[in-house]
């Protein structure tokens, strides 16, 4: 067998069987046992392709392995055969090629915060892309990082300059290539500017044969639009550079409680088309007493004190319950990543069985849609923490072409809406995933039915027609540019798409 054959690699004998403890440094790959070796191994081996050598580690151990075969979710698990730490992004090209030509699947991680086994690959490489985590600059021409950088590294590296990410995810214990490659839909800053991919100029790519590209509208611009919330199919992101706009120093956050569904939407609609506010949004807990509380979030300077009697102006009798708090800057876009970051340290969080369901649904079926689904809630459905997402977002503001949300002239808004289950106990449960999964399945249809949109972050399992549907009209634009920068198909098998 040559060096350079190619074929499907067996996920059954790929399953690793090496023991716990110390990293195992691999030294190649035995094209004949279809599995990676090490040096020892490789002594005896006939058909053994040496590794390329790195600048980092390549490793299967078990620990490392074990690290890389779960996500958030704990509802797909799926075991690499080695792991990649790369030592720089030379290291990642090499490796790409080297699967390439080996027909190895691949499967670049972040921070492995998806919930539907997107960053897992079974029998194959993994890239754990958070060791190439250097903030390069700032200015107020944007940020240049690498792609294994955490949000909330960089928030703070900005802040310190007077600059923030133009989009903010609600957690941001994520890397910039993970959320770039998902859309990052920025619920603690403006509605009204889009996604993380939205204010992306430009980024390094290396391709599924293992070709490092720079990237943007001017400049290999197809490549930029297949990254670009392309959930890894055509590309691992090695390096972005990112919108910064200036921050402000504080943040005041109204609050005001909602009995029902038609008030929250009458009072967030005026809100959102008033535009005053830089952040709106709810965390609805259904089945409580107020299951729609409302966040409306102003940035403001020492000095400006927010109006509440003009923000709230024209709302229904209950706003003028409103109640507000005061943050600094960092510790408002920090108060989701604290408060799931407290879950993990205390709820065994990490542990949790997490079938989330995240949908875009079109401005003019969203409050019917919110309606039955909450109506349908049971109490496994919500679960021990039983939260919700309900976000507006400026249709007009999202230009990425892979991040699919609902189209047609029903209004300026679509909306995410979310349902965040999470398991009573911790651990694998496949039966309560299996219910969830109908369960998001037809969450999905009922949203699809009327025009709704699913954000590939969360659980639901996509048949081939679920996906040709999702990508719409770019569908057959997705699979040529696929064919062209992954052209034997190893790149991110995770997310099922192709
Ligand atoms: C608590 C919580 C809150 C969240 N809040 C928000 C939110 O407000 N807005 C929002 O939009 N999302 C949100 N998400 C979803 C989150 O942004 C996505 O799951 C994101 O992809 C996670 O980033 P990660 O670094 O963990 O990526 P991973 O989970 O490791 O990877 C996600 C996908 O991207 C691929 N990938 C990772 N890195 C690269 C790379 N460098 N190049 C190419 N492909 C890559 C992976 O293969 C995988 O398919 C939230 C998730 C959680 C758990």
């Amino acid at each position: 067998m040559s060096l350079t054959e190619r074929g499907p690699v067996s996920r059954r004998r790929f399953l690793a069987r090496w023991g716990a403890g110390t990293v195992v440094l691999v030294a190649g790959f035995d094209l004949v046992a279809r599995q990676w070796v090490t040096e020892a191994a490789a002594a005896d081996s006939t058909s053994f392709a040496a590794a390329p050598s790195l600048d980092g580690t390549l490793t299967f151990d078990a620990e490392s392995l074990a690290a890389n075969a779960h996500d958030q979710g704990n509802i797909v698990f799926r075991t690499p055969c080695a792991v990649l730490r790369p030592g720089s992004v030379r290291d990642i090209r090499k490796m790409v090629a080297f699967c390439s030509d080996h027909g190895i699947e691949v499967a670049p991680a972040g921070a492995h915060h998806a919930m539907f086994g997107q960053p897992l690959v079974s029998g194959g490489l993994v890239i754990e892309t958070r060791s190439l985590n250097t903030v390069h600059s700032i200015g107020t021409d944007g940020a240049d990082v690498d792609a294994g950088v955490l949000w909330k590294d960089l928030i703070e590296a900005a802040y310190e300059q007077g600059l923030t990410p133009a989009s903010i995810t609600s957690y941001t214990s994520t890397t910039v290539g993970g959320t770039l490659s998902m859309g990052g839909i920025g619920m603690m800053s403006s509605y009204q500017v889009g996604a993380q991919v939205d204010h992306a100029q430009r980024l390094q790519v290396v391709t599924g044969e293992g070709h490092q590209k720079w990237c943007s509208d001017t400049q290999n611009s197809d490549l930029f639009e297949a990254a670009l919330a392309g959930l890894g199919q055509c590309g691992v992101i090695t390096r972005a550079t990112l919108d910064l706009v200036p921050a402000k120093q504080s943040a005041r956050t109204y609050r005001i409680g909602y009995a029902d569904i038609p008030t929250f939407f009458q009072d967030i609609r005026v809100l959102a088309n008033r535009g005053e506010f830089d952040s709106l949004g709810s965390i609805p807990q259904p089945g409580t007493a107020q299951p729609l509380t409302l966040w409306a979030t102003v940035f403001h300077n020492t000095g400006e004190v927010p109006d509440a009697s003009h923000l709230l102006r024209g709302l229904s009798p209950v706003a003028d319950t409103a109640a507000f708090e005061d943050y600094g800057y960092l510790d408002y876009i920090s108060l989701v990543t604290d408060m799931y970051d407290a879950f993990a340290a205390n709820l065994d969080w990490d542990a949790k069985v997490k079938p989330w369901s995240d949908l875009f649904l079109p401005d003019g079926a969203v409050e019917e849609y919110v309606e039955a689904m909450f109506a349908s809630l049971t109490p496994e459905d919500l679960g021990p923490t039983g939260f919700g997402l309900i976000f507006p977002m400026l249709r007009s503001s999202y230009g990425r072409p892979l991040l699919r949300l609902p189209s047609g002239a029903s209004g300026p808004w679509v909306w995410l809406v979310s349902v965040l289950t999470d398991s009573a106990r911790s651990g694998p449960d496949p039966d309560f995933a299996s219910r969830m999964m109908d369960r998001n399945y037809r969450f999905y249809q009922d949203a699809a039915a009327v025009g709704g949109v699913r954000y590939p972050h969360g659980a639901c399992a996509f048949t081939e027609a679920d996906w040709q549907a999702h990508y719409g009209s770019m569908w057959t634009r997705f699979v040529s540019w696929k064919n062209e920068y992954d052209p034997n198909g190893i790149l991110t098998p995770g997310p099922g798409i192709f």
